[in-house]
C-alpha cells in the first residue's frame, strides 16, 4: 500500500466511522468536515503527509462516495453534501403514550427532606440532553454523583469521569444511605474513565440508552465546537439521557458555546456559590420552573445537599448584596430572600 492509499483509506475511515452518524438529518460542507478533523492545521501527520493532503483525501472520499460507491447514500447540491436517511422511526399505535418519557430522580436534600422545586415540575424524554455549568468547584461534581445514585436502581447509568478519579471511593464512602454495591460486589453503575469530547461522544454512542453522566467536559476552544458538541451527543442518543456536566467561565454569562449549548439541552442548569439557577426547562408539568433560582448547602465532604429553598434576587440590593457601599439590611448580604411558600 502506497502512502496516498493509506492517506485515502483513513480519510474513509474517519467520514464512514466518525463523521456521518453524527450528521443524520444535517446538510454540511467539505470544509465543515475538515475543520471537524482539525486537518487545516499545519503540522504533519504521523504517516507524513500535510493537512493540505489530508484535505484532498477527504474532499475525494467524499465526492466518491456520493458520485461512485453510492454507500452510504449521499446526495450533493452544490457545495453541500446530505446523509439520505432511510431509516426512519416507526411509530405504532399505543407506542406514543407517556412512552418517551425518562423519569429522572434529581439530587435532594436526603436528610432534611428538601429538594430543587423544578425537579417535581421538569420533563426529561428519552434522547435529552441535560447541560450542568459551573465554575470551579461548586457542587458540580456533588450533582453528577448524587444523580448517579439517585438514579442507579431505576436507570442503567454510566458515569464518565475526566479527573479525579482517584478520589471517586472516598467520595462515595460518604453515600452511607444509600446501597451502592450490587449483590456481587460491583457497583450499580458504570464508571467509566475518559479524556476529551471524542472519547464522550464514543461512549455516548456505544452507551445510547443509559443514562449517561459526563463530569466534565472541559471546553477551552471555539464555541462552535461546544454546540457541535451537544448536537452530536443529541444525535447519538437512542432512548438514554445524557448529563453534560461544564465549566462555567465566570466572565462568561453562561458557559463557553453557552446558546448552542442551551439549544441543544432539555434542561440546563447553572450552579454559582450556594446557587442553582435554572436556565432552560423545555417542558414541564406544573409551573414553569425557568429562571427559578434555589440556594442550597453541601455537608457530608460534598457528598449531601441539605437546606435547599427557593429564592429570588433581593428587591433591595437587586443581587448586588451592598445598597451605598453598605451591606444591605433586607438579605443580610446574601443578595437573595427566600420565596416564601403560598398557602
Ligand atoms: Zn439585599
Amino acid at each position: 500500500m502506497n502512502d496516498t492509499d493509506g492517506l485515502y483509506a483513513r480519510a474513509h475511515k474517519v467520514i464512514i466511522e466518525q463523521w456521518l452518524p453524527l450528521q443524520k438529518g444535517k446538510t454540511f460542507t467539505t470544509e465543515d468536515v475538515i475543520r471537524y478533523f482539525k486537518a487545516d492545521g499545519v503540522r504533519n501527520y504521523r504517516d507524513g503527509s500535510s493537512p493540505l493532503e489530508f484535505r484532498r483525501a477527504l474532499a475525494t472520499v467524499l465526492w466518491n462516495i456520493t458520485h461512485r460507491n453510492k454507500t452510504p447514500d449521499l446526495e450533493q447540491n452544490g457545495n453541500r453534501y446530505r446523509l439520505i436517511n432511510r431509516d426512519f422511526k416507526v411509530v405504532t399505535p399505543g407506542s406514543t403514550k407517556g412512552g418517551n418519557d425518562f423519569p429522572i430522580v434529581w439530587p435532594r436534600g436526603v436528610s432534611d427532606n428538601t429538594e430543587f422545586g423544578f425537579a417535581s415540575t421538569v420533563v426529561v424524554k428519552k434522547g435529552d440532553v441535560l447541560g450542568l455549568g459551573g465554575e470551579g468547584n461548586r457542587g458540580k461534581s456533588a450533582f453528577a454523583l448524587n444523580l448517579t445514585t439517585e438514579n442507579m436502581d431505576t436507570h442503567p447509568v454510566t458515569l464518565v469521569l475526566s479527573e479525579n478519579v482517584h478520589r471517586l471511593e472516598d467520595r462515595l464512602s460518604h453515600f452511607d444511605w444509600v446501597e451502592l454495591l450490587k449483590p456481587d460486589g460491583n457497583w450499580k453503575f458504570e464508571v467509566l474513565e475518559a479524556h476529551g469530547s471524542e472519547e464522550f461522544l464514543d461512549i455516548v454512542r456505544e452507551r445510547a440508552n443509559n443514562l449517561v453522566i459526563i463530569d466534565w467536559l472541559s471546553v477551552t476552544k471555539e464555541a462552535y465546537l461546544v454546540a457541535d458538541f451537544y448536537r452530536s451527543v443529541s444525535t447519538l442518543l437512542n432512548d438514554g439521557v445524557c448529563l453534560v456536566v461544564q465549566q462555567k467561565r465566570s466572565y462568561k454569562e453562561y458557559v463557553v458555546g453557552g446558546e448552542g449549548a442551551l439549544d441543544n439541552c432539555s434542561v440546563f442548569l447553572i450552579l454559582t456559590p450556594g446557587i442553582l439557577e435554572v436556565a432552560k426547562a423545555k417542558e414541564w408539568q406544573y409551573n414553569n420552573p425557568n429562571n427559578a433560582m434555589y440556594r442550597f448547602a453541601i455537608t457530608n465532604d460534598g457528598s449531601r445537599f441539605c437546606s435547599i429553598g427557593e429564592v429570588k434576587k433581593c428587591p433591595e440590593c437587586h443581587g448586588n448584596k451592598f445598597v451605598k457601599g453598605v451591606k444591605c439590611g433586607r438579605c443580610y448580604g446574601n443578595g437573595f430572600i427566600d420565596v416564601l411558600e403560598e398557602i
